[in-house]
């Protein structure tokens, strides 16, 4: 089975770098339907229901969390998929898997974590999703992990260190040779940050935490905020909010459409390797789109991601997360049997950061509320452990 129509540049599973452990074709599907399926199927993507985007799992049942954050991305980068005519499958099984590794409670916990595996090779959690696809799940016979297409594994690892590159093998290869990936990876890569952007503005809105109208200093949200009111001088506040970040997702994807099919057509790329030769990123947006872009993610940081009621969660999740990891290092038969083997025998293997990587592992699979239930059975004596 083939994916469809697609451009000469685009990722073509007939011609893939393959799995790491050969399997026979799938009857009817294509290698990167199969990929997606996978993902779907894999415990790591039923977590991401219960993890933080922003905003803590309990803190209100309509905020984004990690998964309707990867639909997202998977619906915005199959539609530039589809019109730049790339692989639109293999475009939604990178956007689906690509925050598989994060941590409970979101970026908070994922400092926290990095900062207790400093002297163990450190935590970050675009490394971890690759790591929970291509060794922490545990479903098939033959091999652990999902056994996920070259091309799947090299568009989840966005960034990393030269040092991790070189003991990753063939995914680490690029940052070593200063390469691109294909161009569904480069697209899923764009697509998660005009998803969050977007979506941050909408539940910061409905969280109280930042309005509309402060948001109007942002030149994307003021060209729109305007012609939104313009037309509809009455509409009710809500629906305000709904028809202005439409409006400014629909000018993020038309821009990078058109100005990736400008870049395309001026480097016209061969095939995929000759689209990772490429000195730069054929996927994008127009330059300055990408400045009105960035200014809206900083006004997020400042207003948002700053705010005193965000900050007041982060300080709590820190504390979660440091105190977990302590816990179970300090004795890792706290952990779950299945865990504690596992980090006996790492440490056995590797020493303290094979126990180390082994506990993380443990963190940093747990759902945000998994993690707060945990907390309490460990340090609240009057919790059943
Ligand atoms: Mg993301």
């Amino acid at each position: 089975m083939s994916d469809g129509q697609l451009a000469a540049y685009a990722a073509d599973d007939q011609r893939s770098r393959g799995r790491r452990h050969p399997e026979p074709p799938p009857q009817y599907r294509s290698e990167f339907q199969r990929d997606r399926d996978r993902i779907i199927h894999s415990n790591a993507f039923r977590r991401l229901a219960y993890k933080t985007q922003v905003f803590v799992n309990h803190e209100g049942d309509l905020y984004r969390t990690r998964v309707t954050h990867s639909i997202e991305v998977a619906q915005i980068a199959r539609t530039i998929a589809r019109a730049l005519a790339l692989n639109e499958t293999l475009t939604e099984a990178i956007s689906l898997a690509h925050d598989l590794g994060h941590t409970p409670f979101g970026h908070a916990g994922q400092d926290a974590l990095n900062e207790c595996m400093r002297e163990y090779g450190g935590f970050e959690h675009n490394l971890q999703s690759l790591r929970t696809v291509d060794e922490l799940e545990e479903r098939y016979a033959r091999f652990n992990g999902l056994n996920l297409t070259f091309e799947c594994r090299e568009g989840i690892l966005k960034h990393c260190s030269l040092a991790k590159a070189r003991e990753l093998g063939d995914v680490g290869e690029r940052f070593l040779q200063r390469r691109q990936p294909g161009l569904e990876a480069q697209l899923a890569n764009l697509a998660d940050e005009i998803a969050y952007n977007n979506h941050d503005v909408d539940d910061g809105i409905r969280a109280g935490l930042i309005s509309l109208e402060q948001l109007a200093q942002v030149p994307l949200v003021h060209s729109h905020l305007q012609e939104v009111q313009r037309l509809y001088a009455d509409l009710s506040a809500r629906r305000r909010v709904h028809e202005t970040v439409r409006r400014m997702i629909n000018a993020l994807v038309a821009d990078v459409i058109q100005s990736s099919t400008e870049r395309l057509r001026a480097a016209q790329p061969a095939d995929i390797d000759a689209v990772r030769r490429h000195e730069r990123a054929l996927v994008g947006m127009s330059e300055a789109m990408h400045a009105q872009h960035l200014q809206l993610k900083r006004f997020l940081h400042e207003h948002l991601y700053r705010h005193q009621r965000v900050l007041r969660m982060t300080i709590k999740a820190r504390r979660v997360v440091t105190e977990l990891f302590q816990a179970f290092m300090e004795d890792i038969k706290l952990m779950p049997e299945e865990y504690y083997e596992a980090a006996w025998r790492a440490e056995e293997r590797d020493g303290a950061s094979g126990r180390a990587r082994c506990v993380s592992d443990y963190v940093a699979g747990m759902t945000d509320r998994y993690a707060i239930l945990e907390h309490a059975r460990l340090f609240d004596p009057a919790e059943r452990t």
